[in-house]
């Protein structure tokens, strides 16, 4: 059985009508910026890089404490980290990777293969992207430090990967077995608890029918809506248990 945390690194406002799809509220929400440390298998697992100070600042977020810094707070060294799951590579989730120097970072091949490919140079794209950070990525791959897996993975027993696709192209979910059931990491196939529970999508799409056919699969992955941890939504404070500013213990 494992055990879940919640490490906020950041938050940062924007609008509904700006993030939502077809959204024609105007009213304010605010996202908050996490990565996912699992706990209780042969080493840690982590879900997701965070980002640096430089992409906080350029991007306008508050509070902004370093995943390295974060995972200090658990007793736990970034350097020591030896496997990091990659839910997908916009910025706030891969920039981060360079606080994990020993971790193999495992990423669906489509979603690399969408980063290096023709597309994402558009602004639609790649206003999501760290282009200095993806560039890395090629390097490590060269490095045997990536590790490009393609649909469903058991990462441990009782731990797994799942393509999911719709909000970038190789976005994958983690699913977790735990004392309260299977957990749903969830990232951003559902940013928002709204999102999965309304079938609602987001603006920032690679493929609508992906995106909507995975939020079914999170409500089956999951089995109960209590075990699901949406990806940038402060209620996640809320529903889980907050054991000190910016660390929720999910399970
Ligand atoms: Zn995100």
């Amino acid at each position: 059985m494992y055990q879940i945390y919640a490490l906020k690194c950041g938050e940062r406002d924007t609008t509904a009508c700006e993030f939502f799809y077809r959204e024609p509220s105007h009213d304010r929400i605010t996202l908050h910026f996490f990565v996912w440390l699992i706990l209780g298998g042969p080493h840690p697992v982590l879900v997701d890089t965070g980002f640096g100070e430089d992409d906080a600042k350029a991007r306008g977020l508050r509070g902004y404490v370093s995943p390295a810094e974060m995972l200090g707070r658990m007793g736990i060294r970034a350097e020591e980290i030896p496997t990091a799951l990659i839910t997908h590579l916009h910025w706030d989730h891969w920039a981060g990777y360079r606080h994990f120097p020993a971790a193999e970072f495992w990423i669906q091949r489509d979603e690399v293969a969408f980063w290096t490919g023709a597309v994402a140079r558009y602004d639609a794209f790649k206003m999501s992207a760290n282009p200095g950070a993806l560039s890395e990525l090629v390097r490590l791959n060269y490095a045997n430090r990536v590790r490009m897996v393609h649909g469903d993975r058991e990462v441990l027993p009782g731990l797994r990967i799942h393509r999911i696709g719709g909000h970038t192209a190789g976005l994958q979910i983690v699913s977790v077995e735990t004392a309260k059931g299977p957990v749903v990491l969830t990232s951003d196939a559902s940013h928002f608890y709204r999102n999965v529970e309304r079938f609602q999508p987001v603006q920032i799409i690679t493929s609508l029918p992906e995106m909507l056919a995975g939020f079914e699969t999170i409500h089956a992955l999951a089995g109960s809506r209590d075990r699901i941890v949406a990806g940038h939504d402060p209620e996640v404070a809320q529903r889980f248990e907050t054991v000190e500013p910016g660390i929720i213990r999910i399970a």
